[in-house]
């Protein structure tokens, strides 16, 4: 029944700097309130948002243009 898995805990609760914690949160339009000091709250900690944002570069494909060279120019 209350089964706890770390993604439901993350997905309904968001990092509040003030209390130093992921916390219950209100959210209205543009922001996040944390609960418990009414603080802006984020989504993640900021060192989760390192982690998050470094696994998100690795995961974009790398376009890896290929040197065009004229070699095969045949100039007569
Ligand atoms: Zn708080």
């Amino acid at each position: 029944m209350d089964h706890a898995d770390p993604k439901d805990f993350y997905s309904d609760r968001k990092w509040c700097p003030s209390c130093d914690r992921y916390v219950a949160y209100l959210m209205s339009v543009t922001t996040s309130y944390c609960v418990e000091c009414g603080g802006e709250v984020r989504l993640f900690s900021e060192d989760d948002w390192e982690s998050f944002s470094a696994s998100m570069e690795a995961r974009r494909p790398r376009s890896k243009r290929s040197k065009k060279t004229n070699s095969g120019r045949k100039s007569a």
